[in-house]
C-alpha cells in the first residue's frame, strides 16, 4: 500500500487538479494559510507541510479517503474507454497538433503567462485534454517568477518577483530519443544557445517548455528566457527564435511527429522557417516545395487587432537573426525577409513575424466573427488583387474552459438537474434547455453565497494593502453586502477604457449611492511592467476608490491573476466590458461569468457581437464606430450609464416577495442557455479540430468558415 504523502504526490504530478475544486480543496484543507502562502501550489503544501501535522489533518478533515477518490477519478480520467477524439480525430492519433505558444495560463501557481492569450492558451490544452484530442503545447519557461502587482499609496502599480524553485513545480525533465534528458541548441548571432526542455501534463494533454538556464549557456543566455514579453526587440526576437525554432527541434528531439503547427501570435511564426529547413537540410527536398509543405501543415491564429500587439522588428536586427535560417533553407536572405514584408519590395522596411504567419500558412483565422472582418481589412495589403472578402482569413470564436472557472456549488446545482456528466455534453443546446425548468430562486441563493465569499476576499486584500501601506483601517465597511455588484477586470490599456464609467463623476456617484438601489463596482487589472500610461490609468481609477464619494461602492482589488478572476467570475452579478470597439478581438473574460449566473454588459464587439439577442445580457450602444475617438467615449459613456439607470439597476432591484429580481434571473437563465454551449473551449477545439487540424493533416483544403 501507497503512503498517503506518496498519493498525494501523484495527484500534484498532473495539472488536471487545477480544474478539480474537491481536489485543491484536499491540499488547502491540508493547512489553509500555507497554502494561500503558496500560490495555492499544492507540491509546495507537500514538500513544506510538517509530517506530523499533516498525519494529524489526515484524520481530522478526511485526508484520505478523498485523496484515494481523487486519485481513483484521475486514472479514471487518464484511460478513458472512448473519447471524441477517437471517434473525430482518427488522422491526429499518430502524429499529434503542435500548439505552440508564447505563454500558457493554466494555474496561478505556473508563472508562465500573462493574460488573455495565456489563459485562452490553458483552456485550449484542457478542452483538447477533455475530449481527448491528440495535442502538444510548446511554449517557454520564464524563470523569472511570480510577479505580484502592488500598489502604493498613491495607487502606483509596483511589480514585485518572487522566483521558484524548479522542485515546486509539477515538472519533469522530457526524455529524448536517446533515453536522456533532451537538449536543443538553436544558432544566434555569433553563438550557440542551448535550452533544457521541460515537460508537465495537463490532463491527457502534454505541455512542453524550453528554459536557457543551461550550464552551456553564457549568465547572459541564462537569462534569454527570464521573462515573458521582457527585454528590448533583441531579446523579443531572440525568444522567439528559441520558441519557434527550439519548439520544434525539441519536439523531434522527443520523438514527436507533429502532423500540425497550430502557431499562436507570430511569436512562433519561426517555426514554419525551421521545419522546412529541416526538410532540406535533412530530406534533401528542394527549398520551396519545403516551404510549401510546412506552409500546408501550418495553422495560423491572429489574436488582436491593436497594431502595437504585432513585432515590427527593424530590417538590420531581422537580418542578422535569419541568416542561418536562410542558409539552412538554401535560400538569399532576402528571400527569407520578403516573407515577413508588407511590401517586399521596400528592402528597408520592417520583419513581421505575423506577416510570416499570414503568408506563410494553409489557413488563418481572428478569434471573432467581428474580428475576423476586422483582420482581413487590416491585411488586405498582403493580398492586393483581392477584394476584403476574399481576404483568406477566416474566425474561430474563442471559448472557456467552464470547468476551471465555474463554482463548484453551481457544478452541483448543475449536476443535479442536468445529470452527472453533464460536462460531457456540454456543447449540446438541448441540454442547456433544461435550464429554464431550474428554480431561479435557488441560483439566487447561490449567487448570494459566492457574492459573500467575494466580498470577503475583497476586504481581505483591501485591509493588506492599507496596512502595508501604512493607511488606517476604514471607518466604514467596503461594499454593500447586498448591492448590485459589477465587476471590471483586465489589462489596464486604454482601448479597454477602465476609466469610462468616470467620465462624468457626479453622474455615477449619484447612481451608486442610491439608498435605495447601491452599486458595488469591483476592479482589478495590472498593466505592463514598461507601460506608464497604463500603470497611470490604474492610478486614476485607485485614487478615485479614496474619493469620499466612492470610498464604500468602489473598490480596486490587487494582483489580478487566475485566483483573483476565479473569485471574482463566481462572485459578480455582472461583468462590465467597454472596449472601444472593434478592437477587443474577443474577450473572455465575460464568457466566464455566463455558466457562473453572471450577466454580461458589454459594448457590441468581440464575442459578444456575435452572442447577444436582446435579452441575454445587455448590450451598450449600437455598435456604431466614430472616427472621433472622443465622440465615440462620449456617446459610448451616455450609452453605458442610460443602460445602468434606466435598465440594469431597476431590474436588478424588482423583487418578487421571496426577495428574488424574477426579471433579472430570466435573463440570468437565457445567458446560461443561449450562451454555455457556444462559448466554451470543447466547441472552440472542436471547430479546430475539424475546419484546421483534419484538412491541414490531411492536406485537403481547409474549410475555415
Ligand atoms: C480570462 C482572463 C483574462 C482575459 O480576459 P479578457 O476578457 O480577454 O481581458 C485575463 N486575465 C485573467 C486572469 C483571466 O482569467
Amino acid at each position: 500500500m501507497k503512503k498517503l504523502d506518496e498519493k498525494l504526490q501523484e495527484l500534484t504530478q498532473n495539472l488536471w487538479w487545477t480544474w478539480r475544486p474537491e481536489v485543491r480543496a484536499i491540499f488547502r484543507d491540508i493547512d489553509p494559510s500555507l497554502y494561500h502562502r503558496v500560490h495555492r501550489n499544492p507540491l509546495r503544501v507537500l514538500r513544506e507541510v510538517d509530517p506530523a501535522f499533516l498525519e494529524q489533518r489526515a484524520a481530522e478533515v478526511d485526508i484520505t479517503t478523498r485523496t484515494d477518490r481523487a486519485l481513483r477519478q484521475m486514472k479514471e480520467y487518464l484511460n478513458p474507454l472512448t473519447t471524441w477524439g477517437l471517434v473525430h480525430a482518427g488522422p491526429l492519433l499518430s502524429r499529434p497538433v503542435a500548439y505552440f505558444c508564447a505563454e500558457f495560463g493554466i494555474h496561478e501557481s505556473l508563472p508562465i503567462y500573462s493574460g488573455g492569450l495565456g489563459i485562452l492558451a490553458g483552456d485550449h490544452l484542457k478542452g483538447a485534454s477533455n475530449l481527448g484530442v491528440p495535442l502538444v503545447g510548446v511554449g517557454l519557461l520564464y524563470r523569472q517568477g511570480y510577479t505580484t502587482q502592488e500598489l502604493d499609496s498613491h495607487f502606483w502599480q509596483h511589480d514585485v518577483n518572487e522566483p521558484y524553485e524548479i522542485e515546486n513545480l509539477p515538472l519533469k525533465e522530457a526524455i529524448g530519443m536517446d533515453g536522456r534528458p533532451a537538449r536543443v541548441s538553436v544558432e544566434l548571432p555569433g553563438r550557440t544557445v542551448w535550452a533544457r526542455v521541460w515537460e508537465t501534463s495537463v490532463g491527457r494533454i502534454r505541455l512542453i517548455l524550453l528554459d536557457t538556464r543551461d550550464d552551456a549557456n553564457s549568465e547572459e543566455d541564462k537569462g534569454l528566457a527570464a521573462r515573458l514579453y521582457g527585454g528590448d526587440q533583441r531579446m523579443r526576437i531572440q525568444q522567439e527564435l528559441l520558441l519557434g525554432v527550439g519548439g520544434s527541434r525539441a519536439l523531434r528531439a522527443l520523438g514527436i511527429t507533429a502532423s500540425v503547427y497550430h502557431l499562436n501570435e507570430g511569436h512562433s511564426a519561426f517555426a514554419i522557417l525551421e521545419r522546412a529547413r529541416h526538410r532540406v537540410q535533412h530530406d534533401g527536398l528542394d527549398p520551396w516545395q519545403a516551404l510549401k509543405e510546412s506552409a500546408q501543415a501550418t495553422v495560423f491564429t491572429t489574436h488582436t487587432p491593436v497594431d502595437a500587439g504585432h513585432d515590427r522588428f527593424p530590417a538590420g536586427l531581422a537580418e542578422e537573426h535569419l541568416a542561418p535560417l536562410a542558409q539552412g533553407l538554401g535560400l538569399p536572405l532576402s528571400d527569407i525577409m520578403s516573407f515577413g514584408r508588407v511590401h517586399p519590395e521596400d528592402t528597408h522596411s520592417p520583419f513581421l513575424p505575423t506577416v510570416l504567419a499570414l503568408k506563410q500558412s494553409r489557413a488563418a483565422n481572428g478569434v471573432s466573427a467581428l474580428h475576423g472582418n476586422v483582420s482581413r481589412q487590416m491585411w488586405n495589403v498582403l493580398w492586393p488583387d483581392r477584394k476584403e472578402q476574399d481576404v483568406p482569413i477566416g474566425h474561430i470564436t474563442n471559448g472557456v474552459h467552464t470547468h476551471t472557472w465555474l463554482a463548484t456549488e453551481l457544478n452541483q446545482l448543475f449536476q443535479a438537474h442536468l445529470g452527472a456528466n453533464w460536462m460531457d455534453g456540454i456543447v449540446r443546446p438541448d441540454l442547456w434547455t433544461r435550464i429554464e425548468s431550474m428554480d431561479s430562486a435557488e441560483i439566487w441563493e447561490i449567487k448570494q453565497v459566492l457574492k459573500t465569499r467575494l466580498m470577503r476576499l475583497v476586504r481581505n486584500r483591501d485591509e493588506n494593502f492599507r496596512q502595508r501601506n501604512g493607511m488606517p483601517p476604514r471607518d466604514l465597511p467596503l461594499l454593500e453586502p447586498e448591492a448590485l455588484t459589477i465587476g471590471f477586470a483586465r489589462r489596464f490599456v486604454p482601448y479597454k477604457r477602465p476609466d469610462l464609467l468616470f467620465r462624468n463623476l457626479d453622474r455615477i456617484a449619484a447612481l451608486i449611492n442610491n439608498p435605495e438601489r447601491p452599486v458595488n463596482l469591483v476592479f482589478a487589472g495590472r498593466a505592463h511592467p514598461a507601460d506608464e500610461p497604463g500603470k497611470g490609468l490604474i492610478q486614476r481609477v485607485g485614487q478615485l476608490t479614496q474619493d469620499p464619494r466612492f470610498r464604500q461602492r468602489v473598490a480596486f482589488v490587487e494582483n489580478y491573476n487566475i485566483h483573483i478572476g476565479r473569485n471574482l467570475y463566481q462572485g459578480v452579478d455582472a461583468w462590465l466590458n467597454n472596449p472601444r470597439r472593434p478592437l477587443e478581438a474577443c474577450g473572455t473574460s465575460g464568457m466566464k461569468v455566463v455558466a457562473n449566473g453572471g450577466l454580461h454588459i458589454s459594448i457590441l464587439d468581440g464575442w459578444w457581437a456575435e452572442a447577444y439577442d436582446g435579452e441575454n445580457g445587455f448590450a451598450i450602444g449600437n455598435g456604431e464606430i466614430h472616427a472621433n475617438q472622443d465622440i465615440q467615449d462620449e456617446r459610448d459613456f451616455e450609452a453605458l450609464l442610460t443602460l445602468l439607470e434606466k435598465v440594469i439597476v431597476p431590474m436588478y432591484y424588482d423583487r418578487d416577495a421571496q426577495g428574488v429580481p424574477r426579471q433579472w434571473m430570466h435573463r440570468v437563465k437565457r445567458s446560461i442557455r443561449t450562451l454555455a454551449w457556444r462559448f466554451n473551449a470543447d466547441r472552440m477545439v472542436m471547430d479546430y479540430v475539424r475546419n484546421c487540424y483534419l484538412p491541414a493533416a490531411t492536406a485537403s483544403s481547409c474549410q475555415m468558415p
